[in-house]
């Protein structure tokens, strides 16, 4: 009988497979990286308020621990599974490793729809995924931060939840917390602003170009989605294009983005009437809008096979993890298209991150202000660095391929160090 190896992750070995065979990373990538270090599964048994008792699938996977103690976010989600948080695992190792800040790379998710849960219900599933996953769970271990539907709140009952289990205030074991229990000042923003700030660096890098006068469209008007539409806003690019899971929104003369984003926060989503200029368009024309930039900031694998080949931007910024489909990405590139990919693109999230686990190990806090600035020095490093190896280096420069080769060499050089290679 065939044996299954559970613990493999199958999409990250197909990722790495096609660089070994191009000889890029050397072979022992394939032993060291296609299986997450550690995968915890949990039943989680939550009270509804009904008095019925319903048990919730819940996973942290830790996915390499070379460079430090895990980091990434837990995700509340119908469709979440195990190999999914394992993917999702391995490109938070890639992006903190691409950022070179001193994690490993881990995720965690719960299988549920959580707009069926009243708050009290919400909240004894936060407390119920700590005291599940405490043992691999801490601040030199392994350290969540909200995602897909987890926020603040959800981090708060979390940090309470670990200082009742350990009796020890530990803030730096959670981040994106409240500013009131150690989060930090930029944390909110600094996902969408930190996309921003890589693709100014890359325009200037690239075409000595800055952002103003840019025409974007941008998908998805969650947390990422409007603060990059914010920011950009602010650099002087026109904002052409929006869309949420309600509608989608479009204006040539560029949407009033504060207005937008005031009626979101008033209606819960865009609903097509804050703005009254804009003209409501389908969903799926705003992937294929002429515009310079497409910021898909919304859910995986948005620009799929089916698509690719109706994309007009020159340049995708990749805001939501993995939107773009493997198969796209070789038409893609193909049509000369530049992406830039998910793990730089959106890294400004978890550089934030490591600036709150600083503030909460010295117990001095930052100013929103040293918090962007820290922020977008570290994102103009990082891309030019990676632009560098590939303009200066090479003939082709898939940057989503070159992201992965320095990252990977990251945390070679860290299983080197520990003796876990020669
Ligand atoms: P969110 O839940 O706040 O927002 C998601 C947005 O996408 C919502 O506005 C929703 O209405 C919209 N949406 C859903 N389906 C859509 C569709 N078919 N068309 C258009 N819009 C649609 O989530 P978020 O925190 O903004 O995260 C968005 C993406 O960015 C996710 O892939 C997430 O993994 C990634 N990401 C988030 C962070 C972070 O700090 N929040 C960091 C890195 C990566």
């Amino acid at each position: 009988m065939a044996t299954v190896d559970r613990v493999v992750c199958e999409d990250c070995k197909v990722r790495i497979g096609s660089m070994v065979a191009r000889g890029v990373v050397p072979p022992v990538v394939n032993e060291l990286l296609t299986k997450p270090r550690r995968v915890v599964t949990a039943a989680l048994p939550i009270r509804h308020d009904d008095g019925t008792v319903r048990t919730y699938n819940a996973f942290r996977v830790l996915y390499s621990d070379a460079r430090g103690p895990g980091k990434g976010g837990i995700r509340f989600h119908p469709e979440v599974d195990e190999e999914e948080v394992k993917v999702l695992a391995f490109l938070m190792a890639l992006k903190c490793a691409l950022v070179d800040i001193p994690f490993g790379g881990a995720k965690g998710g719960v299988q549920v729809d959580p707009s069926r849960l009243s708050k009290g219900e919400l909240e004894r599933l936060s407390r119920a995924y700590v005291r599940a996953m405490l043992p691999v769970l801490g601040p030199r271990t392994d350290i969540p931060a909200p995602d897909v539907n987890t926020n603040e709140e959800v981090m708060g009952w979390m940090v309470d939840e670990y200082a009742f289990l350990t009796g020890r205030h530990e803030p730096a074991a959670f981040t994106g917390k409240p500013l009131s229990l150690g989060g930090s000042q930029g944390r909110r923003e600094a996902t969408g602003w930190g996309g921003a700030f890589v693709l100014a660096a890359y325009l200037q890098y690239t075409q000595k170009r800055d952002i103003a006068g840019l025409r974007v469209a941008i998908q998805g008007f969650g947390n990422v989605g409007s603060h990059i539409a914010e920011k950009l806003a602010q650099m002087g690019a026109r904002v052409v294009a929006l869309s949420d899971a309600s509608c989608a929104l479009y204006r040539e003369e560029g949407l009033d983005v504060p207005a937008l984003i005031a009626a979101k926060r008033e209606k819960g989503s865009l609903s097509c009437v804050a703005d009254g200029a804009a003209q409501r368009i389908p969903h799926e024309a705003l992937l294929e809008l002429d515009v310079d930039v497409l910021v898909p900031a919304a859910l995986a694998h948005q620009i799929h096979e089916g698509n690719a080949q109706e994309v007009r931007a020159p340049i995708i910024l990749e805001m939501a993890n993995d939107p773009v489909s493997p198969e796209a990405d070789a038409m893609l590139a193909q049509r000369g298209i530049t992406i830039i990919p998910d793990i730089l693109a959106n890294a400004g999230g978890v550089v934030v991150s490591y600036f709150e686990w600083i503030q909460n190990h010295e117990n001095r806090y930052w100013t929103f202000n040293e918090v962007m600035e820290a922020l977008q020095a570290k994102l103009q490093e990082v891309t030019r660095a990676l632009l560098d190896r590939c303009w200066k280096e090479r003939e082709q420069c898939p940057l989503r391929a070159i992201a992965y080769e320095l990252a990977i060499e990251r945390i070679l050089a860290a299983e080197r160090a520990r003796g876990h290679i020669a």
